[in-house]
């Protein structure tokens, strides 16, 4: 955080070093269009191949063939996700919250894309639909969908609060793919990753920088698409905060469950072909 106090005094040119233009760090205009125009037209003929219920204060996985559209749905209350994804075939390929924040912003919403990290760097899905993007930012700066946050977990609640909490969504997560992978619990845990905060409404503060949250303003009936670009295993978790206007990492916040409806369409978009990994050498300059 920066000091209230600085230890520093401002040099004479302050207000001149501060008023310098910012530039976006990572234009994207020369990304290949994401192309949801032909992703949607393909959408009305999809065919419902799967239904998976997560648990309040739990975490479910599920599969998703590239070319298919999985949907998250909030049921039957306000209920914030935490969602995980890996290439079906390799672990090691998995959503890359940072360089998708760098790219799309703190909040994502139709036409973004949840890239894989390195040195894959390809697109593993693409938002299509989001019944929340009506929520712009809010007078206090903050939105729906992050990619800032990491994921409710044990160990952050041991340090700030003392006590044992197995029900953060990092442990949701583990277990969820422990039982999927058949992996030992030690190692799905290296598989779980940053996260894309599914419907949670947050944002930072002015004053201190500091990574807030609100009560999310989703409803019942309300979703976030995506069109899946790879083969994809998801593991979703119900946050234990609930709507996340609160706390987290405990039992005291109202709890819901989510589904997770995945659907094939009858023929892939058009001009569509699921994305290569990046075509980067690999040579790093050695
Ligand atoms: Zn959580």
């Amino acid at each position: 955080m920066k000091p209230l106090q600085p230890d520093h005094p401002a040099p004479p040119d302050a207000q001149a070093r501060r008023a310098v233009r910012p530039v976006v760090c990572y234009p994207v205009e020369t990304l290949p269009p994401a192309g949801v125009a032909a992703m949607r037209a393909v959408r009305g003929g999809a065919r419902k191949v799967s239904e998976t219920w997560v648990p309040p204060r739990d975490a479910a996985t599920f599969a998703v063939p590239a070319g298919a559209f999985f949907r998250i749905v909030c049921v039957e209350g306000p209920q914030v996700g935490d969602l995980n994804l890996w290439n079906a075939h390799d672990l090691s390929e998995r959503f890359f919250s940072g360089k998708t924040r760098a790219l799309h912003g703190t909040h994502v919403s139709t036409g973004d894309r949840l890239w894989s990290s390195l040195p894959h760097l390809r697109p593993m899905a693409t938002i299509v639909d989001d019944t929340l993007d009506w929520y712009g930012f809010d007078a206090h700066g903050a939105s729906v969908h992050d990619v800032i946050g990491t994921r409710c977990d044990p160990y952050t609640h041991r340090l700030l609060s003392g006590g044992e909490y197995h029900h953060c969504c990092h442990s949701n997560l583990t277990r969820a793919l422990a039982a999927r992978t058949g992996l030992p619990l030690r190692e799905a845990e290296t598989h779980v990753h940053d996260v894309l905060n599914v419907f949670m409404c947050t944002g930072f503060s002015r004053e201190t920088g500091q990574y807030l949250m609100k009560a999310s303003p989703v409803r019942p009936g309300d979703y976030l698409e995506f069109f899946a670009e790879t083969d994809l295993i998801g593991a979703l978790s119900a946050c234990p905060g609930g709507d996340c206007g609160q706390e987290h990492s405990s039992d005291a916040a109202r709890c819901h469950p989510l589904k997770v409806e995945v659907f094939v369409p009858q023929a892939p978009p058009e001009g569509w072909s699921a994305p290569l990994p990046s075509p980067y050498s690999g040579g790093h300059g050695a």
